[in-house]
């Protein structure tokens, strides 16, 4: 389980923008936040995947708390549990589908070429891009870059998938295709999914959906305050 308490978030300008945030994420879980632009869905998405830890209040994964850990101690955290996906995908221009996927292994010590090698087919697999592994993000339409980006997050096996806006820049037939695999992959694979969108058709695929307005988080069917 993943668990935020109390948190609270001050920028260096004192613009306060997260405010006694308190979030519970079930192992297996698949959590959508939804809000409008500017009350503080990235800046949670950033603390929950473990990218900022300076902010007030406790963090635990596994019954661990992660408030205080050094940057490495964070930084392996992150690269053994989470698998990030953006709404911009983030691929690397020049790296072919394969070796994008291959990225997050290079870090992996304790994979042989051959391990590497099933482990990157299997998740081609799983995202349904064979026949791809060779071609550049730029012969891809959007949809398959996202399902590379897809592929890139859970080579790792990771335990939870972090989305931040997944379908923002995709049509809505596409965003139901990466939807479907989100939810093959939480079904599967019982990886937990916390994802940030605008789209209600999305969120409609978790199971769960939290609401964040001016930074206070509210619960399913509990009443947004707006100020
Ligand atoms: P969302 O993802 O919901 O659009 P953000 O988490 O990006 O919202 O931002 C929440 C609020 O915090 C916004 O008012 C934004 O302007 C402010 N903010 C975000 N990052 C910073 C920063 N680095 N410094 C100061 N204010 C920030
Ligand atoms: P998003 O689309 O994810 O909400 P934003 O456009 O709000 O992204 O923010 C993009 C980047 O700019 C983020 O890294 C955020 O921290 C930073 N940022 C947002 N608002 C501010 C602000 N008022 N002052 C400084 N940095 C900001």
């Amino acid at each position: 389980m993943l668990r935020v308490k109390n948190v609270g978030k001050t920028y260096a300008n004192n613009f306060q923008a997260l405010t006694d945030v308190n979030l519970d994420v079930a192992d297996g879980e698949f959590l959508a936040i939804m809000g409008p632009s500017g009350s503080g869905k990235s800046t949670l998405i950033n603390i929950l995947g473990l990218l900022d830890n300076d902010y007030s209040g406790d963090y635990f994964l596994s019954n661990e708390n992660y408030k205080n850990k050094d940057d490495d101690t964070l930084s392996q955290v992150r690269g053994d549990e989470i698998g990030f996906v953006f709404q911009n995908f983030k691929l690397l221009k020049s790296y072919t589908v394969y070796e994008n996927i291959e990225i997050p292994l290079i870090y992996s010590k304790n994979k042989t070429i051959t391990d590497r090698k099933n482990v990157i087919n299997e998740v081609i697999e799983q995202v349904g891009l064979q026949g791809k592994e060779n071609s550049l993000p730029s012969e891809l339409s959007g949809g398959q870059q996202q399902r590379v980006a897809i592929a890139r997050a859970i080579v790792n096996n990771p335990s939870i998938i972090i989305a931040d806006e997944p379908t923002g820049a995709l049509d809505s037939k596409t965003s139901l295709e990466i939807m479907k695999i989100f939810t093959h992959l939480n079904e599967t694979f019982d990886t937990t999914i916390i994802m940030v969108t605008h789209d209600k058709d999305v969120a409609n695929f978790a199971m769960r959906t939290v609401h964040i307005n001016d930074g206070h988080l509210y619960n399913d069917g509990e009443d947004v305050v707006h100020s």
